[in-house]
């Protein structure tokens, strides 16, 4: 059974109220947020992150019911292909190989530590994108979400630190991606990647905590 501690992740059990009530809280942070995303996109980029992000959201969420039969890892993987064909743009095969590593790691450890899982998923993440840190995209966010992980904080720190990270992405300048066109003139705003990965991060967060299985 899965269980909610402050601070840690709950077991990695097969547990369908688990998948659901993950996706129901991404979905419904992305929808909220989409316009914003989309904003923040528009002063360094093309302008359609929140919507890209909203349509894998969306493509995610119609399939709820499929992948909350399946085991975790596999749902995890399974949502991770979802968005690598349906977000389109930069960040679909990101958040995609993400979640594609983690599951396939969670499905192959019987120990699994998480953090362990994410830091490897998350350097996979870079290779794909040919990104380091502080180049001012959704790294920004994992990596420091990866090191509260590996300290073990309490959920409620990992959001801040989230939060926090995506908001220290406007002193960078943008490296990778269409923002990496504006040089210097992509300073002062915030990665709009780095800001959908924290909003996924406080979701996720956010529900962990709540969670109190039946
Ligand atoms: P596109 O840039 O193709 O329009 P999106 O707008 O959906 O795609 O996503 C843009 C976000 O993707 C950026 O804000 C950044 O966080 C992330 N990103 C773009 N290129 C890279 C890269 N090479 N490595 C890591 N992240 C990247
Ligand atoms: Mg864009």
């Amino acid at each position: 059974m899965v269980k909610s501690h402050e601070g840690r992740l709950p077991s990695l059990q097969t547990d369908r109220e688990l998948v659901l009530g993950l996706i129901e809280a991404c979905h419904e942070a992305i929808v909220i947020h989409a316009d914003d995303l989309c904003e923040l996109d528009r002063a360094i980029g093309d302008g359609d992150h929140g919507t890209n992000m909203r349509r894998g959201c969306e493509a995610v969420y119609l399939d709820r019911e499929r992948l909350g039969s399946l085991p975790l890892p596999q749902a995890i993987e399974t949502i991770g292909m979802t968005l690598v064909m349906s977000v389109g743009g930069a960040s679909g095969p990101l958040y995609g190989t993400l979640l594609i590593e983690i599951g396939r790691r969670l499905g192959t450890r019987d120990e699994a530590d998480f953090a362990t899982i994410l830091g490897e998923a998350i350097d996979a993440v870079a290779r794909r994108g040919r990104a380091l840190a502080g180049d001012k995209t959704l790294l920004d966010v994992l990596y420091p979400v990866q090191t509260e992980m590996a300290r073990q904080s309490a959920l409620i720190n990992i959001a801040k630190r989230a939060e926090v990270s995506a908001r220290l992405t406007a002193e960078m300048k943008a490296m990778r991606g269409r923002a990496s066109f504006l040089g210097d003139r992509s300073i002062g705003h915030v990665d709009p990647g780095a800001s959908s990965c924290a909003l996924l991060t406080t979701a996720i967060c956010r529900y962990l905590r709540e969670y109190r299985p039946a």
